[in-house]
This record gives structure tokens, C-alpha cells and sequence, in this order.
């Protein structure tokens, strides 16, 4: 291929109130960093033409092909806030992908727009790296994301909370859309009842086509949406995955991940955990997520409600109904997805059992602080009871079954041997988990036990991307070393295979301290 595919502006088209035409700022040395050549041939761009001087023009905004940016409004942190926006970024466009997908490009770090207010309109290089190495992790694992086409820098120097001013970067991100809970939200509260309507349709015709023949498209959409953000949240809460900043503006109608700023996964389990500095609260901690989105739903369902009845108590009693089935759907998509974790096939026992067997788990995790990933993962490779009896917070290869397992004689440090209870609850948890998942009581060579191992080693991640790691990678890359970053890249693209060389990213951080990342 040697032209650029064809952008469209579909969504200008279709609802010109709720984007502003815009240009990307003049950057002074754009210089390429990473481009994810599989994603660029999904979307049917070749890689060759993104990297030359036309390509770096693209994908900067610099081309002379129309862009935007998009209002939005949204709750942060509870608060109503009506004027958001793409404060610093651009919709590039969007364009149907080599599966028959309509995808949209768009620029983070881009500089200002109408929508900046104080914002300087810029990104910094590691925010912009942790969001295309986290979106790889979550679209790894089978977690709907948005995901990064590119990163390039900008060649300006911008300051935050670091001492050093850090390198500019744009992030070239890819979406199914970027239609969020907090446009609808946008257009109920600024706009005439006609564009409220008009976002709707696009919503509807965009990404949940089947809402167009319910009798109430409007309530179509809601519960479209409603079971694709249980869905989403079901399969972070598995991966112990924490957004870190669920306000109504990051939350997608397509239901894919996205604007993961202060994120992390969990080390131990934690059902407390908070990774933002601003979250100062912990209303996004790992164990409200559920909560959260429903709170989220709530709100879109609020600026739906002059579409789903005139009548406002009517619309209110449908709306309702609709979020009160969001429980059941968070419990149906958790337990599919716990199920395979422990290894426990289709139509075996009752959701409500893996429900319970699941939690009881994550129980004995958080009283023991056992490290999330590596006790699913040790559970599949039959060494989860050397995890439990040598937790991680005390010596972490013991804790995570290496050492363990390769010197089985050696002695756990002073005090760190947990009581014969928590032993005696493993053991005893280990086997309601062997009844359900239809396997012998004593490990051996069935079919069935192979099956059920087979299960859970390909669904439990021995990569992800660990908090100290990805840290390290982010400075490195700022210090101007990119191999820390390819490395992490190559281990959680393909996070269910163990490989040589990678031992150090199967650990947890090396001290329990807790561990704060900042917004970008
Ligand atoms: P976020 O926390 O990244 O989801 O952003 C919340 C809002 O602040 C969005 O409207 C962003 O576009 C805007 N924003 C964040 N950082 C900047 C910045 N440096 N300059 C302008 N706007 C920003
Ligand atoms: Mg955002
Ligand atoms: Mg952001």
C-alpha cells in the first residue's frame, strides 16, 4: 500500500455540536519511539508509510486531514462536572479495519484544544508508555481495550510532579470508539433534546446495533451497555486489575478499557487497594470497582431518561429495572471467568458455587496477602500450597513457589510460617475446588485433571505488568532506553507462556510498600 487508508469523521458528521474542529499543535522534533505493526496491519496501515515522513505527519495531526476534538462532560470523583473534553487530544478519525470494524485513531499529547482549560495540553513520555504497555496486558488476557498504535515524542520538554522536566509524547491510540458516559451525559446537560437523540442513534448504530429494534432504543442502549461494563469490570476484578480513576468520562458505551492513568494490578491480594495519588479517598479502590460502575450506570441512565419516557417516573421505574439486573450480569460474567481460573469446565456445578469457592479464595488471599497473579498461576502449575506457606511479602521467590521448588529443604525465614490453619483452609478449599471442577481428590494423571490444568494455565497470566517493573521500564525509557519497555512488551503480549530470560518479571515488588502512581 502506498496511500493513506481513508479517515472519516463520522461522528462530526453525525452530531457536529459535540466536537470542534481542531488542529494538533506544531511539535518541534516528532520522532517515532514504538509502532505496533500487527495493529497497524488490523487497520489495514502500512507499516513502512506510518514510518516515514508522511506517516509521522499522520500521526502527529500534522497532515492537512480534518481532525477534532470531542466534548464530553462527566462525574469526577462524584462530582458533576458538565465541560470536559478532549483537553488534549484529537480525533484523528476513524476507518473500518481489515475485520470490518469501524475503529478510531486519535492523538493524546496533541497539545491544546478548546476543551484544555488549564491544562497545557501535553503528555508526558511515561504516562503515555504505561498506557500502551497496560493495554496490551489488559487486550492479552481477553479484557476489551483500547490499545496504542503508536507512541512517538515530541521533542518539548514539559514539567509535572517529577523534578526533571520529562519528554513530550503523543500517543496514537486505537478505540472502537470514544464515545464515553460522560458525552451523554454532556449532550443531556448543554444540548437540545435533537442532538441528545441524534448521539443516541450513533451510539446505537456504532456499537450495539440490536438496541435499534427494542421497543425503547434508548433502554436497548442502557442495557447494552450496562452488560458490556459488567462484563469489563468482571474481568478486571479477575485479573486484580485497578482503572484507578472510573469517573463517568472514562467509562466507554463500547465497554472497552480505557484512560487508564494511575492504574496498576495488584501484587497481594487486596481488596483495599488504591494506586492513585488523587484518589485520596479510595473511592476507586480494587474492591468498589463493581460498585462503581454500577454508580456510573446510574448516571448514564439519568441522562438517558428523556429518551426512554416522557413520563419521568415512568422512565425512571424502566431505567431501574434495567440497572437492577447489572448484579446478576456482574455474577454471571465473574463466575465464567472465575471458572476458568480455577479450572472448573462449562456446566460443571453451579455458578453460585464457583461464586463461593472463588471468594472464600480470595478471602484466604487477602488474610495472608498471597500475591494475586502468582497464586492463580501456582495453582495451575500444582504448587499453590508452597504460596500460602511461604507468603510473598517475606521472601518472594520462596513465596511464589520458585525457590521452593527447587530446594525444597530450605528453611523459611524466622516467624514468616503461617499458622497450620491457613494450611488446613487451603487444603480444605483445595478440595471442594477438585469436587467442582470434577477431578479426582488426590492429583494424578486423569484426562480430566489435564483438562482442568490445561484450563487454567491458559487463563492464568504468569506476565503482567508489575508495578516496580513497569516503573523501572518507564524511567529507562525516559533516561532514553527502550529495552526495559520492548522486553516488558514481549512478556505480557503473550502472558500465559512462561519463557527463559523472564523470571524477573514473575516477581512482586521486592518490599510491601505501597505503591502510588500519578495521572499524567
Ligand atoms: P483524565 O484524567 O486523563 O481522564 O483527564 C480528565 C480531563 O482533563 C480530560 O478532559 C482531559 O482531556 C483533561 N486533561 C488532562 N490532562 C490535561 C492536560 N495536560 N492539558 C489539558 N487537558 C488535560
Ligand atoms: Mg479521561
Ligand atoms: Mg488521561
Amino acid at each position: 500500500m502506498t496511500t493513506m487508508p481513508p479517515l472519516h469523521q463520522s461522528y462530526a458528521a453525525a452530531v457536529p455540536e459535540l466536537s470542534a474542529p481542531w488542529r494538533a499543535e506544531a511539535m518541534p522534533r516528532p520522532r517515532l519511539l514504538l509502532l505496533h505493526e500487527e495493529l497497524a496491519a488490523e487497520l489495514g496501515l502500512d507499516a513502512a508509510l506510518l514510518r516515514s515522513s508522511e506517516g509521522i505527519r499522520l500521526l502527529t495531526g500534522a497532515s492537512d486531514l480534518p481532525t477534532t476534538a470531542q466534548a464530553y462532560g462527566g462525574h469526577q470523583f462524584g462530582a458533576p462536572n458538565p465541560q470536559l473534553g478532549d483537553g488534549r487530544a484529537l480525533l484523528l478519525g476513524d476507518l473500518v479495519d481489515v475485520a470490518g470494524r469501524r475503529r478510531d485513531l486519535h492523538l493524546k499529547g496533541s497539545g491544546r484544544t478548546p476543551f484544555s482549560r488549564a491544562g497545557d495540553g501535553r503528555a508526558p513520555l511515561g504516562p503515555m508508555l504505561r498506557e500502551l504497555v497496560i493495554g496490551e496486558a489488559l487486550h492479552a488476557n481477553g479484557v476489551p481495550s483500547t490499545r496504542a498504535l503508536a507512541v512517538l515524542v515530541t521533542g518539548e520538554r514539559i514539567r509535572r510532579q517529577a523534578a526533571e522536566p520529562e519528554q513530550g509524547a503523543i500517543l496514537v491510540r486505537v478505540a472502537a470508539s470514544h464515545l464515553r458516559v460522560g458525552t451523554v451525559q454532556h449532550a443531556a446537560w448543554t444540548q437540545e433534546p435533537e442532538v441528545l437523540a441524534a448521539l443516541v442513534r450513533y451510539a446505537i448504530g456504532r456499537h450495539h446495533p440490536s438496541a435499534a429494534e427494542a421497543p425503547v432504543p434508548a433502554l436497548g442502549l442502557l442495557e447494552a451497555v450496562m452488560t458490556a461494563q459488567a462484563e469489563l469490570v468482571a474481568r478486571w476484578m479477575l485479573l486484580g486489575f485497578v482503572h484507578g480513576v472510573m469517573n463517568t468520562d472514562n467509562m466507554t458505551l463500547s465497554g472497552e478499557s480505557i484512560d487508564f492513568g494511575p492504574c496498576a494490578f495488584l501484587d497481594a491480594h487486596d481488596p483495599g487497594a488504591v494506586f492513585s495519588s488523587i484518589d485520596r479517598g479510595g473511592r476507586y479502590a480494587y474492591r468498589n470497582q463493581p460498585g462503581i460502575a454500577l454508580w456510573n450506570l446510574g448516571r448514564f441512565a439519568e441522562a438517558l431518561l428523556p429518551l426512554i419516557d416522557e413520563r419521568p417516573d415512568a422512565a425512571v421505574d424502566a431505567a431501574t429495572e434495567v440497572l437492577e439486573r447489572f448484579e446478576g450480569e456482574y455474577r454471571r460474567a465473574w463466575a465464567s471467568g472465575m471458572r476458568a481460573k480455577l479450572g472448573i469446565p462449562e456446566g460443571a456445578g453451579a455458578d453460585a458455587e464457583v461464586i463461593d469457592l472463588g471468594a472464600d479464595l480470595l478471602d484466604l488471599l487477602a488474610a495472608e496477602r498471597v500475591d494475586h497473579t502468582g497464586f492463580f498461576r501456582a495453582l495451575a502449575e500444582g504448587r499453590a500450597a508452597a504460596m500460602l506457606d511461604r507468603p510473598a511479602p517475606v521472601d518472594v521467590a520462596a513465596g511464589l513457589g520458585l525457590r521452593a521448588a527447587e530446594d525444597p529443604e530450605a528453611d523459611p525465614p524466622a516467624g514468616s510460617r503461617p499458622g497450620a490453619a491457613c494450611a488446613g483452609r487451603l487444603a480444605s478449599w483445595e478440595r471442594r475446588r477438585r469436587a467442582l471442577a470434577g477431578v479426582p481428590a488426590t492429583p494424578g494423571r486423569s484426562d480430566a485433571e489435564r483438562a482442568s490444568l490445561a484450563l487454567m494455565a491458559r487463563t492464568n497470566p504468569v506476565y503482567i505488568p508489575r508495578n516496580h517493573a513497569l516503573d523501572a521500564a518507564l524511567q529507562a525509557a525516559e533516561d532514553g532506553d527502550l529495552g526495559p519497555v520492548r522486553r516488558l512488551l514481549d512478556a505480557v503480549r503473550s502472558p500465559a507462556a512462561r519463557r527463559p530470560g523472564l523470571e524477573d518479571l514473575e516477581l512482586p515488588a521486592p518490599d510491601a510498600s505501597p505503591f502510588i502512581t500519578f495521572c499524567g
